[in-house]
Formats: structure tokens, sequence, C-alpha cells
């Protein structure tokens, strides 16, 4: 079976990891750089941490237990970084705090409840103000360096015989009758496949796709700052009242606003997500002294957009009524990845995978 991959991210690069293991001919093509779409503008945050229902939770925690087993197949896995998440919220936010620990535990979550002397031991540099309140502690949760994840995957995937093309935009799905039968790339060239998979994340839903081929997303975006280390200097992931932060590898520390405390969408000019930047900044250097003395140029903003699918959950399946294509469009799609992957070869195989029931792409869905 020929499988073409539509998307060289987080999703496409997983998939054509795993089909090419499973003995399958795949060519994944992507419009500009391999992994430089949204997974270049994500917290990546390997979590199940909010994630309601219990279904969607029971998915992204088998999420995080497919990337221990995907670093246990691949001997070493330098992208994965299991550190643990510390978490304290604002003082409205406090039972629901609570409600959240005891659910996790439930859930048979790995969840803690610590108090502020144990949260020092965990970043004795943090200056605690005393309004932490409850503090959680999740010690299997981690952080995915995207890039090397990506380009670790397509490189044993092209190793296997997957064919890898960059810069290449397809246009066109091509269909006959009620089949795809291919796709068409900006240079006019026809490519045949038996399979056609959209994982263009936050593209899923714009031409060349069209009509039942398309996704239907609400993208949401965030502010991500890499600051250097030393003025926050965090070894853990850490999720505050007003943002989050984590070590981001090489120097440099990765901060990102919470949703909602700013309000922006894709039209937000640079220059105003620098200014909502600083002022992110200027609050974190309540616990992180050293930010108040970073210049401008010492830092980097960049604004993310999610690929939200309109009610927040996966688009994973064919589409009813079309032969030869098959979506995998999700946000949290750094924890799902590895998953989705072995579940969506699973699938393409002969063996339909009930874990993704309730996310089909043609379920009734409310805006
Ligand atoms: C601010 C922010 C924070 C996030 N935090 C987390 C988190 O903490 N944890 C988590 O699990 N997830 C998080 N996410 C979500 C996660 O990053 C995404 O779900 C994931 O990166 C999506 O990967 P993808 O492969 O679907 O999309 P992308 O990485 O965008 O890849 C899609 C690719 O498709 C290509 N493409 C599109 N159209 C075409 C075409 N016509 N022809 C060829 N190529 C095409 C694009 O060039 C792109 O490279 C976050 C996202 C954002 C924005």
């Amino acid at each position: 079976m020929k499988i073409i991959v539509i998307g060289a991210g987080m999703i496409g690069a997983s998939l054509t990891w795993e089909l090419t293991q499973a003995g399958l001919a795949v060519t994944v093509m992507d419009a500009g750089e391999a992994g430089k779409g949204t997974s270049a503008n994500s917290f990546a945050w390997v979590n199940s941490h909010s994630k309601p229902p219990a279904a969607y939770h029971r998915l992204n925690a088998a999420g995080m237990q497919a990337h221990r087993e995907l670093a246990r197949r691949f001997g070493q896995a330098p992208w994965l970084n299991l550190c643990g998440c510390l978490e304290w919220r604002s003082a409205d936010q406090q039972q629901a705090m609570e409600d959240n620990l005891h659910q996790l535990k439930q859930l048979a979550y790995p969840a803690e409840r610590i108090n502020a002397q144990q949260l020092q031991q965990y970043e004795p540099q943090l200056r605690l103000t005393g309004d932490e309140g409850v503090i959680g502690w999740f010690p299997s949760e981690g952080w995915l360096d995207t890039q090397q994840y990506i380009q670790q995957l397509l490189q044993a995937s092209a190793a296997s015989g997957a064919k890898i093309v960059t810069g290449s935009k397809v246009m066109e799905i091509v269909q006959s009758g009620d089949t795809v039968t291919g796709v068409r790339t900006a240079d006019g060239v026809f490519h045949a496949a038996d399979l056609t998979i959209n994982a263009s994340g936050r593209w899923s839903d714009k031409p060349p796709y069209h009509g039942a081929l398309a996704t239907r997303l609400a993208p949401t975006t965030g502010i991500l700052i890499r600051v250097p280390a030393d003025c926050v200097p965090v070894s853990h992931i850490m999720a505050t009242p007003l943002f989050h932060c984590r070590p981001d590898g090489d120097g440099v520390t990765l901060l990102c606003p919470n949703e909602g405390v700013y309000d922006i969408d894709e039209t937000t000019s640079a220059a105003e997500v620098n200014r909502l930047a600083e002022d992110i900044l200027r609050h974190a250097s309540q616990v992180w002294p050293k930010l108040s003395e970073l210049k401008p140029e010492q830092y980097q903003a960049r604004m993310g957009i999610r690929a939200l699918p309109v009610d927040g959950y996966p688009l994973v399946g064919p589409t009813a009524g079309i032969n030869g294509y098959y979506t995998v469009v999700t946000h949290s799609g750094v924890t799902l990845s590895p998953l989705l992957a072995r579940l969506v070869t699973q699938e393409i195989l002969g063996t339909p995978a009930s874990e993704l029931d309730d996310y089909r792409p043609g379920r009734e869905v409310t805006d």
C-alpha cells in the first residue's frame, strides 16, 4: 500500500515512522521545512493534567505511556525530558486545584499535594510569595524537544525507506468519484497513493482541503517567550497562576502566559506580542527577580496557533463516503502523537481502534 502523509509536524513525523515500521511505503510531504509549523511553537508539555472527560484523560495518559514505549523502542530518546511538573493557582482557583488533584488520584494518575517547603526544595531559586496555596506535584510529566523528535523520527523513517519531501506544497487532493487517488503538488506533478492522510494541523481546514475533506477548526493562540535560563533557572515544568514555564535546553527557559490571560488571536501584530511578552515578564519577575534586568534583545517572543477542532477534541479517522482518505488533526498533539500514530497504523492494517471511536471526523459537533 502506498501512503502519502501531508504535513511533517509532530503528527506527520510520528505517522511516517510508525507506518514505515509496519512495512508500508510512505511519502511525507511538507510545504515548508519539517517541524516548523505549530510543532515549533508549542509549550510541548507531555501530560494528561486537566483533560476532561475521563476518556480523553485516559487517551492523553496513554499518549504519555506511548512516549515512554517509543523511547524504549529507539533505545534512547534525548528528546523526552520527564522532569515532572509543579503547579499552583490563584486564590479563587484553590477549590478547583483541590478537585483536580482528587480527580487525578482517583484516575490513578501520579499526582501529589506538596507544601511550600517541598516546592522550594524542587526549585531552590524560586522566590515564594507565601500565597501559593494548594501545590501539586505531577512526577510522570515532562516536555518534549519537538525539533529533535521530528528530525530523528524522519531520519529513522528515511533509513527504513520512507520518502521525505520538504518545500513541496500540496495544491490539490485528487479524486476520482468517491475515491482520493493522490495529490498534486505546486510543481504540477501528480503523486498517486492508495491512502492520503491529512496531517496538516492548523492548515487542515484550508485549501486544498474542501467539503468533507476539510476539518472544522477554532484555533486559539499562545505566546511563547524564550529567555536565558540564568534569569529563570528552573528544572521542572511549572504551572503558575499567570504563566507556565520550563527548561528548553541549551541555556534557555520557555515561558508561556496561561490561556485567557491576554486577549489575542491570529491577527495580533508582532509588536503587540512583544508588548504582552514584556508585561508577563514584568509579572514573572516577582518570582524570578533577575527577569527585571532582562533587555528586549535578550529574549524572543513568538505566537503559536493551536490546531484546535471546534469541540476541542481530536479528529482521527476516515471520512464517510470517501475512500483512500484519512484525517489526523488534534490539539495536545505533542502528548498524543506516538499513540495516535500507533492506533492509526493498526487501523490502516485492518484492525479498528476503539480508543478512537469518540474522535471520528464525521461526529456531531457544536461550536
Ligand atoms: C501555544 C501552544 C502551546 C501548546 N502546548 C502544548 C502542550 O503543552 N502539550 C501538547 O501536547 N500540545 C501542545 N500544543 C499543541 C501541539 O503543539 C500541536 O497539537 C502539535 O504540534 C500539532 O502538530 P501537527 O503535526 O498536527 O501540526 P504542525 O506542526 O503544524 O504540522 C503541520 C504541517 O503541515 C504542513 N502543511 C500544511 N498544509 C500543507 C500542504 N497543503 N502541503 C504540504 N504541507 C502542508 C505545514 O507546513 C506543517 O509543517 C500547543 C500548541 C500551541 C500553539
